[in-house]
């Protein structure tokens, strides 16, 4: 089987998780959130969660560091060989370069940019509610209702970097860091734009049409991208 390498780019509020879960699943190649590892290792008290906690509260991306030695270690694992789908990382042009030297100059085969207006995420991100069991996502039927029951029995509340201040910090962020990544991937080839409104479905539909068309050969002739 052919590999492939994708990257999921997008602002909070996309639909980056669930796609990439859905994307992951499709391909058979591992979900990687650099998110989700920090999250977990806040939760879990451990040295990398303490350091990263109080940048993410404030929104702010945590130093390139930190993050770099997450991704090198996770990537080296045997089930990230074959491929990946990478979810929030690179976030910056210095995180994309570093990608590149730590596998190769043909170290991606492609990269989707889920395109969202800001009114749109940030009526999105209001509803988000996450679940502290499973970790997956509830939309609140009010967004004033702070917690609900997840479909796990588990309760799902509001990040908390999802308040309006580190909201407005974060779609700030990307604007100043994640643009000029996007562009570098662009200059690259590598970049497919998808229109991230609608529902999850019709976004999964364009994703793996625009992935189709990205990386015909190598996907097509593995069948990796069947429906
Ligand atoms: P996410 O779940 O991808 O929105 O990430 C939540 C928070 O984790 C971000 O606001 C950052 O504080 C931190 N984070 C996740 N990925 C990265 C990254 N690649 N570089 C720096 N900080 C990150």
């Amino acid at each position: 089987m052919s590999r492939m390498r994708v990257l999921v780019l997008g602002r909070q509020g996309a639909g980056k998780g669930t796609q990439c879960v859905r994307l992951a699943r499709r391909l058979g190649v591992p979900h990687i959130s650099t998110g989700d590892v920090l999250r977990a290792a806040v939760r879990a008290g451990s040295e990398l969660g303490r350091q990263a906690t109080s940048f993410m509260e404030a929104g702010q991306l945590v130093p390139d560091e930190l993050i770099l030695g997450v991704v090198a270690d996770r990537l080296q694992e045997p089930d990230a060989r074959e491929g990946f789908v990478l979810d929030g990382f690179p976030r910056n042009l210095a995180q994309g370069q570093a990608l590149v030297s730590m596998l190769g100059d043909d170290a991606i085969d492609a990269a989707v940019d889920i395109d969202v207006p800001n009114d749109v995420v940030i009526r999105r991100i209001a509803s988000r509610r996450v679940c502290g069991d499973c970790a997956s996502i509830s939309v609140a039927p009010d967004p004033a209702v702070p917690a609900m029951a997840c479909a796990c029995g588990g309760r799902a509340v509001q990040r908390t970097d999802d308040t309006e201040f580190a909201v407005s910090r974060r779609l700030a962020i990307y604007e100043e860091q994640t643009r000029p990544l996007v562009h570098w991937l662009s200059s690259l080839d590598l970049l497919v734009t998808v229109d991230g409104t609608g529902s999850p479905d019709q976004v999964e539909t364009r994703i793996v049409d625009a992935l189709r068309l990205a990386v015909a050969p190598a996907a097509e002739a593995s069948g990796e991208l069947v429906s």
